[in-house]
C-alpha cells in the first residue's frame, strides 16, 4: 500500500480513492460548510469577481481537544490555494503542496518544534502583508494562538486591524476565554467552532481511510471518546492498545494502600517512558542539526570563542528539549486519565441503567461488577479524584504525588 500525505499527526497508510480535504473534518458538517462557502467565495475574489461576503481575513479555530482544530485550519487553508474554484479537491499542485507544508504562501506557527518563539512569530506576522507569490492568498497559521507571548500577540492584532488585501489568518485556540486569546483579536475574526464527533462519524472514517475492520473501528472510536487521533491510534497501533489495557487495569490492582502508591509509580514511569520515547527521534535529529550547523570541530584564531557560544547553544537546545519531554510526559498522562475518566464514566451509568452505550465495550464486565459493588455517590467520588488530579498536573503538581493521591480515592471510593 503507498503511503499517503499525512494531514498533521503521524504518516499513516491510506487507502487510495478520491476525496477532497473537507473529508478530513469528520462528523464537523456545519462548520465544512461554512469553510466550503468562504473558499467558494475567496476563489471567486482571485479570480476578479464580486466575492459575496461568505470570505474574510481573519478567523479562529476552537474545539475540545481532538476535534482537530489544527487539521481545520490546515484544510481550509488548502481549499484557498485550490486552483479548482477554491474547492479543496485534494488533487491539485495548490492543495496538495498546502498539505505537504511546502506552499510557498503558506506559513505555519506549529507547536511541533520546540516553544512557540516570539521573534519568529512577530516576524512571520510582519511578512505576512506581502502579496501572494501564487497570486492566491498569503495565509498564516497560527496552531497554538493561546500560547503566544504578548509581543507576538500584539503584532498580530496590528495586522488583523489593518489586513493586507489577500492575507489570511487562521488561528486555532482550545476556547475564546480572554485567557487564550485577546478580546480584541477575538472581535475582528470569525469564528469556526468544532464539536467533539460522534462515534459513528469516526468510526466510519477510519473505515473508509485507513481500511479498519468496521467492529475494531467501531471499538476504537468509542474508547477513543471522540478524539480522531486517538481512534486512529488505538486501531492502527498495538503499544498504544498495550498501554490502554494496562491503564485500564489499574481500577482493579488498588486492594491496598500499598498497592496505590504501587499503582502510581508505575503510570508515572509508564508515561515518562512513553514521553521519553515519542520526543527521541526529534531531540536526535535537532542535535544533529544544531552540531551541524555549528561546524563541529575547527580550530584556529577564534575557535576557542565559537565553541564557547556553541556551548551555549547546545545548553539552550537541552534545556527545550526537557521542557518537550516534559510537556510529552504530561500528554501521556492525560490520556490516561482520560481512559480513567470513560471506565468510571460506565460505572456510573450502569448502575444508574442511563441508556447510553458506554465508552470502554471491551470492558464492560468489569464496570457492570464495579457498579454492582460501589454505590453511584462513590462513583463520583472516583470521577471527581481523576478530575482533581488532571487539574492538580495542570498547576504543576509533580504527577506522582497527583497520581497517589487519585489513586487513594480510587482505591477508597
Ligand atoms: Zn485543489
Amino acid at each position: 500500500m503507498p503511503a499517503g500525505f499525512s494531514v498533521g499527526g503521524p504518516q499513516y497508510h491510506r487507502r487510495v480513492t478520491p476525496h477532497d480535504v473537507f473529508s478530513e473534518l469528520v462528523g464537523q458538517d456545519e462548520p465544512v460548510e461554512v469553510l466550503r462557502r468562504a473558499a467558494a467565495a475567496a476563489a471567486r475574489v482571485v479570480a476578479g469577481e464580486p466575492g459575496g461576503g461568505g470570505m474574510t481575513h481573519a478567523w479562529i479555530f476552537t474545539g475540545p481537544p481532538g476535534s482537530r482544530r489544527t487539521v481545520a485550519a490546515r484544510v481550509f487553508a488548502a481549499a484557498l490555494q485550490c486552483q479548482r474554484d477554491g474547492a479543496g479537491c485534494g488533487e491539485c499542485h495548490g492543495c496538495h503542496t498546502t498539505l505537504a507544508g511546502t506552499h510557498a504562501d503558506v506559513r505555519v506557527v506549529t507547536t511541533e518544534g520546540l516553544t512557540i518563539k516570539t521573534e519568529e512569530t512577530r516576524s512571520v506576522v510582519l511578512r505576512s502583508a506581502s502579496a501572494p507569490t501564487g497570486g492566491r492568498w498569503q495565509v498564516v497559521i497560527i496552531e497554538a494562538a493561546d500560547r503566544l507571548h504578548e509581543r507576538a500577540s500584539n503584532a498580530l492584532l496590528k495586522a488583523i486591524e489593518e489586513p493586507a488585501p489577500r492575507t489570511v489568518f487562521l488561528l486555532c485556540t482550545p476556547s475564546v476565554h480572554p485567557d487564550d486569546i485577546l478580546v480584541t483579536i477575538r472581535s475582528r475574526c470569525r469564528l469556526v467552532s468544532l464539536r467533539q464527533p460522534p462515534s459513528a462519524a469516526v468510526a466510519d472514517f477510519l473505515v473508509q481511510r485507513f481500511d479498519v475492520a468496521p467492529e475494531q473501528a467501531g471499538w476504537a472510536a468509542a474508547a477513543s471518546q471522540g478524539d480522531v487521533e486517538r481512534a486512529r491510534q488505538l486501531a492502527g497501533d498495538p503499544e498504544a492498545r498495550d498501554r490502554r489495557a494496562e491503564v485500564l487495569s489499574v481500577p482493579r490492582r488498588l486492594t491496598s494502600i500499598g498497592a496505590c502508591f504501587d499503582v502510581a509509580a508505575k503510570l508515572e514511569a509508564a508515561t515518562k517512558l512513553e514521553a521519553a520515547s515519542a520526543v527521541a527521534e526529534l531531540d536526535v535529529a535537532e542535535r544533529t542539526a544544531l552540531e551541524r550547523a555549528l561546524g563541529a570541530g575547527g580550530t584556529g584564531r577564534g575557535a576557542t570563542g565559537a565553541m564557547r557560544g556553541a556551548a551555549g547553544q547546545l545548553k539552550e537546545l537541552e534545556r527545550n528539549q526537557k521542557l518537550r519531554a516534559t510537556r510529552a510526559q504530561r500528554d501521556a498522562l492525560d490520556r490516561a486519565l482520560q481512559d480513567l475518566i470513560g471506565f468510571y464514566r460506565d460505572v456510573l451509568v450502569t448502575s444508574m441503567r442511563a441508556p447510553v452505550p458506554v465508552v470502554h465495550g471491551d470492558l464492560q464486565a468489569v464496570s457492570s461488577a464495579a457498579a454492582e459493588k460501589w454505590s453511584p455517590e462513590s462513583t463520583l467520588r472516583r470521577m471527581e479524584a481523576v478530575l482533581a488530579c488532571r487539574d492538580a498536573i495542570d498547576k504543576n503538581v509533580k504527577p506522582q504525588v497527583a497520581l497517589e493521591a487519585m489513586m487513594v480515592t480510587l482505591w477508597k471510593g
